[in-house]
């Protein structure tokens, strides 16, 4: 049911200066009303105006506290409907006893999401939209946070949107065609129709390509570091930790074997692991498990495999070496302050194809190199055009390429001269699938899905 009227302290819980509890749906100016004591009726107050007044507990006949109440009409609000902002004081008692007192008076709790849900439902925003305020409020580096604040302003969606417009209308043409053959229209020749369909197709695979570096702007970087004993992991570690500082600091870090942390690396949230804790006398595959080592390696984004360029190179590191032949890895040979052999380099390279950079984690040397490395690697040297439409979350991912492989299917029956109906149901399917994006098409448990995953309050 649409209609009733929700509530949910909208503020982080615990002690602020200023708590806030919103109220929406069509009793919320009614109850607000009913526990607002102001020097004049808040039904009368104008729309968007903010009205002192004593926050009055109707049941007990006692003030709560001092209060502002935001008046915020339909449409004119950000769910849509109306909506009462009492914004007290930012004590957990009284915001949590101003929140009893707005249900009392007839508002359910609202459920998670629930606010967003009914913005959406409400057509305020669309669900692109709606699903940037997740990744915002989550956004880990200026970065991320730039690229959701892009979605937020609907930039995927205008794009997506326009296209849906082109496919609405080539549909229209090809029917035409079918159910009019005779009749003198306005028509598409076969060329136009395809040339159309190669432009959006042409555009859907950019905005595909954008997917493998806007998911890691979204949700980081994993990065191991690997190599033997003494090597220099923990330096090179420390090394990148102090020339990045990461904003992220609320997240656990050490475990029993093995140390995280996190870096931000122009702007690419990084989480580096490093296996330090591993014992210098201990072989991190005897000591891991080869299990335990590889599945480490496979959950990385990237490997940095160090070894000692002082050292001659070992069998396990010939090991570790072949563990790594299908990973994405950049192999850095450090200590090179104490200076390398062209004979060592000549050996890895022989061993390996991956890059190889030579480092000095003590001395800070070619660290800058290997940072460029790592965002060329994923980002082909590029991260600075913040108003590109990037594409970072698997949802819409999976619908673009849903409708990418539409959208070739059509054009393979156009050139392949086949009968406009065949061309028709792989433009539907493309069309359809574009609006699983910004909502147009989807279904309702999806949305609840969806909304689910915000926190009470949004
Ligand atoms: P880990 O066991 O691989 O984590 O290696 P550590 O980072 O603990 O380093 C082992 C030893 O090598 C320490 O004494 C470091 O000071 C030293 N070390 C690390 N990096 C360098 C470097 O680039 N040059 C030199 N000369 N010594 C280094
Ligand atoms: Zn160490």
């Amino acid at each position: 049911m649409i209609n009733d009227t929700i509530a949910a302290i909208i503020t982080a819980y615990g002690k602020a200066s200023v708590g806030i509890i919103r109220i929406s749906g069509s009793d919320a100016l009614e109850i607000g009303n009913k526990i607002y004591k102001g020097h004049k009726d808040l039904k009368r107050a104008e729309n968007h105006t903010i009205n002192y007044g004593k926050v009055y507990d109707n049941y007990t006949d006692k003030i709560i506290d001092e209060a502002l109440f935001l008046v915020m009409l339909a449409p004119k609000s950000f769910t849509g409907e109306d909506v009462i902002e009492i914004q007290c004081h930012g004590g957990v008692v009284v915001v949590k006893k101003i929140l009893e007192l707005v249900l009392r008076n007839g508002a359910r709790m609202a459920d998670a999401g629930e606010f967003s849900k009914r913005a959406f439902l409400n057509g305020k925003l669309d669900l692109a939209q709606a699903e940037a305020i997740i990744e915002i409020i989550e956004a880990k580096t200026d970065k991320s946070l730039s690229l959701a604040v892009n979605q937020l302003e609907g930039n995927l969606s205008a794009l997506i949107k326009k296209v849906r417009v082109d496919l609405l209308s080539l549909m229209a043409f090809i029917e035409a065609d079918i159910d009019f053959p005779e009749e003198d229209i306005e028509r598409l020749t076969i060329e136009q129709q395809l040339e159309l369909l190669l432009g959006i197709e042409h555009e859907i695979t950019n905005i595909l390509k954008t997917a493998k570096g806007g998911k890691i702007i979204r949700e980081g970087l994993n990065i191991v570091i690997i190599g033997k004993p003494n090597v220099g992991k923990s330096s090179l570690l420390n090394a990148l930790v102090k020339e990045n500082r990461a904003i992220v600091t609320d997240i656990p870090g050490t475990t029993r074997d093995i140390i995280e942390e996190y870096i931000n690396l122009g702007g690419i949230p990084i989480k580096v692991i490093d296996t330090a804790g591993i014992r210098e006398t201990e072989d991190i595959v005897e000591k891991l498990g080869v299990d335990k080592a590889k599945d480490l390696i496979n959950r990385a984004d990237l490997v940095l495999f160090v070894i000692d360029s002082e050292r001659k190179i070992s069998e396990e590191d010939k090991d570790i070496i072949s563990l790594l032949q299908d990973k994405e890895t950049i192999m850095l040979v450090n200590k090179v302050d104490l200076g390398v052999k062209d004979e060592f380099l000549k050996e890895l390279k022989d061993l390996s194809q991956k890059p190889i950079i030579q480092i000095s984690a003590k001395e800070n040397i070619g660290l800058e190199d290997l940072e460029k490395n790592i965002i060329d690697l994923f980002f082909d040297g590029d991260i600075e055009s913040n108003d590109q439409v990037l594409v970072s979350s698997t949802r819409h991912i999976d619908a673009l390429e849903r409708a990418d492989d539409h959208l070739k299917g059509a054009i393979n029956s156009i050139e392949a001269q086949l009968p406009g109906d065949f061309i028709t149901i792989d433009v539907q399917g493309a069309f359809e699938s574009l609006g699983k994006v910004t909502g147009e098409t989807i279904e309702e448990d999806i949305l609840d899905q969806i909304f689910s995953q915000f926190c009470i309050g949004k």
